[in-house]
């Protein structure tokens, strides 16, 4: 795991290399596709640090260096949109859904497609970095200052972090996500009570776009999504939840470090295509 650059220029190097490797290697190509986790794309890090505004991101400007620093279209996609890609490519009769990708790792993050384009929503431009819906300290326990500069994120409760923090603050020990997910089966009752309210974070962090948008599939990708049987465990508290209206089928991305990048490929060599015609 190598930890993503800082700043801006220290970023633009490692990628520049990165890219100049794989030609090398495999040749000259004709679109880069990079997907970048939605915290990075989103409006909030500007906030987050007292950098000079030089280092700050937006990674759009990124994608604008590597296309004229490569002379080939270089497009940026957040975790979600790509995860909806692979999904798009792996099943292929989903031409005509609406679909729900929340992506629940390192960062989160949801977007929303209709026959298969995406529909930019105001539910999904904020939906990691606002407050976790039915919050009680009780239950959900307190949160430190989340990174967006709020408290009581859904991204502090649904990401690996979040679930993390959460055994910590409870059990006063650390224990990696997967090893809470390993103590589920194992019916440790520590890591089963942190699962359990995981799950109801995210049916509760999810209801609000579900009844919206109303998308006949809901998928979950990220490393905070990998418990084989969470989504049957997020249906039942879904409908505890949310008895009243129709769910959608929920699907588990296999849980492969390739899958985002594959998924942001597979958008750049649409969007190549689709720029080589016009
Ligand atoms: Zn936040």
């Amino acid at each position: 795991m190598q930890k993503t650059p800082e700043d801006k220029q220290s970023l633009f190097k490692y990628l520049a290399e990165l890219i100049t490797q794989v030609s090398w290697r495999y040749g000259q190509f004709t679109a880069i596709g990079i997907s970048a986790s939605e915290y990075y794309s989103s409006e909030y890090l500007p906030a987050e640090r007292d950098a000079p505004q030089d280092d700050h991101f937006p990674l759009a400007q990124l994608a604008i260096d590597l296309t004229n620093r490569f002379n080939c279209d270089c497009i940026l996609v957040n975790h979600s949109q790509s995860a909806v890609m692979t999904e798009f490519q792996r099943s292929k009769n989903l031409t005509n859904e609406t679909v729900l990708s929340a992506t629940i790792g390192d960062s989160c993050g949801i977007s929303f497609y209709n026959k298969m384009k995406n529909v930019h929503h105001s539910l999904c431009a904020n939906w990691a970095h606002s407050t976790l819906p039915n919050f009680q300290w009780l239950v959900d326990g307190l949160t430190p200052i989340c990174r967006c500069g709020n408290e009581t994120c859904i991204e502090q409760f649904v990401s690996e972090k979040g679930i993390e923090r959460q055994y910590h603050q409870v059990v006063l020990r650390d224990r990696t996500l997967s090893q809470i997910f390993d103590g589920v089966d194992e019916i440790d009752t520590h890591s089963t009570r942190i699962y359990r309210t995981f799950v109801d974070q995210l049916a509760r962090s999810l209801i609000k776009p579900i009844q919206s948008l109303r998308p006949s599939l809901l998928i979950l990708s990220g490393s905070a999504s990998a418990y084989s049987s969470l989504r049957n465990d997020l249906k039942v508290a879904l409908y505890r939840n949310n008895a009243a209206s129709d769910l959608p089928v929920i699907t588990q991305l296999p849980q492969d470090e390739f899958l985002f990048a594959y998924g942001a490929s597979l958008i750049a060599i649409k969007n190549n295509n689709n720029h080589l015609r016009s």
